[in-house]
């Protein structure tokens, strides 16, 4: 539904659509199986600018907007969501926040390397005892002269593994309520105490690095600060709500994927003498499928122009993670479904697609902390 779209995105689109075709499909299953990082796709995607999106060129990056961001999650996720989740999360959360609140030191560093991909981000506000209510996380930094020295657990980072540096959020203040003792900083992942605890193994978006990560005593000078002492939590809050389009978009490709499978296997498959495509029930199934994506996709891009034209938008981005999300599931079911007894094997992308969609309905909010969202906004 490209009617709307202005050339540069079109062209976007199409050259990220091929790339995939060419460099991903062919290996996207078996990275799955393998439950193994893609590091051999990190210089491919920086040369075609997919690690700086929305960075600007002095520091390298492409410098596009909101919606150029979702075309491009969205197109990723078509064929691996995997690698739709390393892109989005790289430039949403980890980039994202130094390029909203960065220094020009910091951002002069980690963007460069970032759109070079020489560092991938990551971006670290979960814990194990804290993940929708984030602000009750437990991870200190403690200030030390010009130091600050952070300890504690972080919980499912994406990129905590493989990236260059984490954007760490913790407690600077016991004292005021917890949303308003919260600071980031950005830490390299080679920095002494700086762990990957553990590999997570997951039910999908296997390719995708997700680690617990334990910070012992991790030092970094006060310069890695990332914006205001104690304000990291708000500041994170409007980081999550560009993160949540690019979820939305994920949702949205996987979706699409998954009915583009539905379509040809309907056609090739024949039952009692006629291609299954013939029957209403089957039908029904890809019309419902086509009808939602596109809904979900208007309100993606509501979101990303509301977010390109400066206004807010932070319910409109969870009512587009919300609806794209649920759709997405849906689709990828139906879809397995309508591949029968073939669907529920690992022969086809359809299960893949099913398992990797489920993560937008938890990751960057649950589905129930979107209508927490959407509903405040209501009554407010
Ligand atoms: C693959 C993967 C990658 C991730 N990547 C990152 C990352 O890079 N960085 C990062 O910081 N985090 C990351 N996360 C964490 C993710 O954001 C959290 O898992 C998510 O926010 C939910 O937190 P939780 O898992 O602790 O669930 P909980 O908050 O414990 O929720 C459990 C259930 O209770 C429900 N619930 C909780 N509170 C309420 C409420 N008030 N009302 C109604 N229902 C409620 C939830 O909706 C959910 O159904 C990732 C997670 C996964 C699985």
């Amino acid at each position: 539904m490209d009617f709307e779209l202005p050339e540069q995105h079109r062209i976007l689109r199409q050259t990220v659509r091929d790339f995939c075709e060419r460099e991903v499909r062919p290996k996207a299953r078996e990275w799955d199986r393998e439950e193994r990082f893609p590091q051999e796709i990190v210089p491919k995607l920086a040369e075609l600018g997919l690690l700086g999106i929305r960075i600007p060129e002095e520091y390298g990056g492409s410098a596009m907007d909101m919606l150029a961001y979702a075309i491009v999650v969205e197109e990723c996720a078509r064929v691996d969501g995997s690698l739709a989740l390393t892109v989005a999360s790289h430039n949403g959360l980890g980039t994202g926040h130094v390029l909203s609140f960065g220094t020009a030191a910091q951002k002069q560093k980690y963007l460069s390397k970032a759109t070079s991909g020489e560092w991938l981000g990551a971006w670290a506000l979960t814990e194990p005892g804290s993940g929708s209510d984030s602000a009750g996380m437990q991870t200190t930094a403690v200030r030390d002269g010009d130091d600050w020295v952070i300890n504690g657990t972080k919980m499912f980072i994406t990129q905590g593994s493989v990236g260059g540096f984490t954007v760490v959020l913790a407690r600077t203040n016991k004292d005021v309520k917890a949303q308003r003792g919260i600071t980031a900083f950005i830490v390299e992942q080679t920095t002494p105490g700086y762990a990957a605890s553990k590999k997570l193994e997951k039910y999908g978006c296997r390719s995708s690095d997700t680690v617990e990560l334990t910070l012992e005593n991790v030092r970094v000078a006060d310069s890695q600060r990332l914006g205001e002492v104690d304000h990291g939590f708000y500041d994170t809050m409007s980081i999550l709500d560009c993160g949540r389009i690019s979820i939305a978009a994920m949702a949205l490709g996987l979706g699409r994927g998954a009915l583009d499978m539905a379509v040809r296997y309907a056609k090739e498959r024949s039952q009692f003498g006629r291609p299954i495509a013939d029957f209403q029930a089957i039908q029904w199934m890809l019309a419902d499928a086509r009808t939602k994506l596109d809904a979900a996709e208007l309100l993606i891009h509501r979101a990303a122009d509301l977010a390109d034209r400066g206004e807010p938008f932070t319910q409109q981005a969870s009512m587009a993670k919300l609806f794209a999300s649920e759709v997405a599931t849906q689709v990828c079911n139906d879809s397995l479904q309508i591949h029968g007894g073939y669907g529920y094997t690992r022969e086809f992308d359809i299960e893949r697609h099913l398992r990797d969609a489920k993560i937008c309905e938890i990751g960057e909010g649950t589905s129930q902390v979107q209508r927490i969202v959407i509903a405040k906004h209501l009554l407010a």
